[in-house]
């Protein structure tokens, strides 16, 4: 007896973009690249809001001396996020040593043919792909006809 997959909309979502990834990024360059790019964006955005934060909490710091409690939770507040997010800056940075290794193993040709063909097998396209483009264009077209001026 086999278990069935949880078919949450969470899951579901989850499966969908977990086999995108795999049908968009088919070799292990490809996969390399985005998992390189995605770490990095992480990092980048998580970084520059822990920077926004501690500017946001040393200015409260700095009106707090001037006696005006009202600030006090907020401040909490603050560093609590504070702290967070920079526990997850210290591990994005591990990753980053981990994946600066991933990222310098290189593959033949032929491994790369194995790992598209694993790919397709994977996730295979829901819809032919050239079918997907079509359908884009016709809806972006302004002037594509109105299906309801047909019908009157
Ligand atoms: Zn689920």
């Amino acid at each position: 007896m086999t278990e069935e997959p949880c078919q949450c909309p969470d899951c579901q979502r989850f499966y969908r973009e977990h086999d995108r990834l795999i049908r968009e990024f088919p070799t292990l360059k490809q996969q390399q690249e985005l998992n390189w790019a995605s770490l990095q964006s992480f990092r980048t955005l998580c970084g520059k809001v822990t920077e926004d934060l501690q500017k946001k909490l040393s200015e409260l710091e700095a009106h707090n001396k001037e006696g005006n409690e009202d600030n006090h939770l907020s401040i909490t507040q603050l560093n609590e996020s504070i702290n967070e997010l920079e526990n997850i800056n210290a591990y994005l940075f591990s990753i980053e040593a981990l994946m600066e290794k991933i990222f310098e193993t290189k593959v033949s040709d032929n491994i790369e043919a194995k790992f598209k063909e694993i790919a397709g097998e994977l996730a295979p396209d829901p819809l032919n792909i050239d079918r997907i483009i079509l359908n884009r264009l016709f809806h972006q077209t302004p002037d594509f006809p109105d299906k309801s001026t047909n019908t009157n």
